[in-house]
């Protein structure tokens, strides 16, 4: 099958190969040069534009940072470009609206689309582990099913235009909120003499046990390897994270709810991306919490 791959950051990069692996034929465009010569490097074709990757293309594949840049790469090159039997799929994380806004005017203009973010960071997507949570029609999912499962453990259809979207951004909000008050217990621990490793061995097999706790611990030498062991580099950036909880408040505001935990979270990242943390893991915020954060320009 003929791919076009337009996006190849820490998720693309790594995504894309594992479509070559899968026998694909991907053309692959980035604005990035480096980005663009790696995925090269590892198989793919070299586009000089989306608009030329996308020609003659079975499916199209985007994964961009925000929704300005989906609608902007659909709207101006991609519409125009690809033919209308490709299978358009965008693993982005964006806003509900946005996502179902493009489908359906993809839909208008004859393509079947769906959204398929991700769950899983940068590790998975090299190594073709990802979770993907696909909205779109029953009939989009199973054509979508072959293209996502090299990139994939887990292709979970989650329901119409849309439905992918909602539910990546109600998971991380539960990620966020964990998080935080995983590295907040484990400061009071410390605080009120416990072993930090002790505290773990008992809260992971104890109701305070989470994913955040026993898979992706935020502290240093204890539980499994996490970026906490790395001083908090790779893994799931803050400001994306923090880009998540805006995107599931967002959503909150129009459903009419307020969601108090939800806001909490938001606000802690907002101040440890204020100061500086943004570009570090996501965990990185209990250095926040417990006072070690040095304020970064
Ligand atoms: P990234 O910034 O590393 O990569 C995005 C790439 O898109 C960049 O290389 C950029 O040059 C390229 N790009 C931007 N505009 C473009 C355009 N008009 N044409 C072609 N290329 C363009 O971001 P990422 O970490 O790979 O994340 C991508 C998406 O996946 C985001 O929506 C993010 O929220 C989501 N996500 C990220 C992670 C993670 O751990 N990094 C995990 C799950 C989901």
């Amino acid at each position: 099958m003929k791919i076009a791959f337009i996006g190849l950051g820490h998720m693309g990069g790594g995504m894309a190969p594992n479509l070559v692996k899968a026998g694909h034929e991907v053309h692959a465009f980035d604005l990035s040069e480096d980005a663009l010569r790696h995925a090269v490097d590892l198989g793919c074709i070299g586009a000089g534009s989306t608009s030329e990757a996308c020609r003659e293309a079975d499916a199209v594949v985007t994964m961009l940072p925000a929704a300005k840049h989906v609608l902007d790469v659909y709207r101006s090159q991609v519409f125009s470009n690809a033919p209308d039997s490709a299978l358009l799929i965008d693993c982005s994380t964006i806003d509900v609206g946005s996502a179902r806004e493009i489908e359906s005017e993809a839909e208008e203009r004859g393509y079947t689309m769906i959204d398929a973010p991700v769950s899983g960071g940068i590790a998975a997507a090299a190594g073709g582990t990802l979770t993907f949570m696909v909205g779109g029609s029953d009939q989009a999912f199973e054509r979508a099913r072959p293209i996502l499962e090299p990139m994939a453990k887990a292709v979970i259809h989650a329901g119409g235009p849309g439905a992918g979207q909602a539910a990546k951004i109600c998971n991380n909000m539960i990620l966020g909120a964990t998080m935080v008050v995983t590295c907040e217990a484990f400061v009071l621990a410390r605080k009120l003499g416990l072993d930090p490793q002790v505290f773990f061995d008992i809260s992971s097999k104890a109701s305070g046990q989470s994913w955040s706790m026993t898979s992706y611990c935020p502290v240093p030498g204890v539980g499994p390897e996490t970026p906490a062991d790395h001083d908090y580099e790779g893994g799931f950036a803050a400001a994306l994270m923090l880009k998540d909880l805006k995107l599931a408040l967002e959503a909150a505001e129009q459903a009419g709810l307020e969601l108090e935990m939800g806001e909490e979270a938001e606000e802690e990242y907002e101040k440890f991306v204020d100061a500086g943390g943004g570009g570090k893991d996501f965990s990185g915020i209990i250095k926040m919490i417990d006072g070690s954060w040095k304020p970064q320009a």
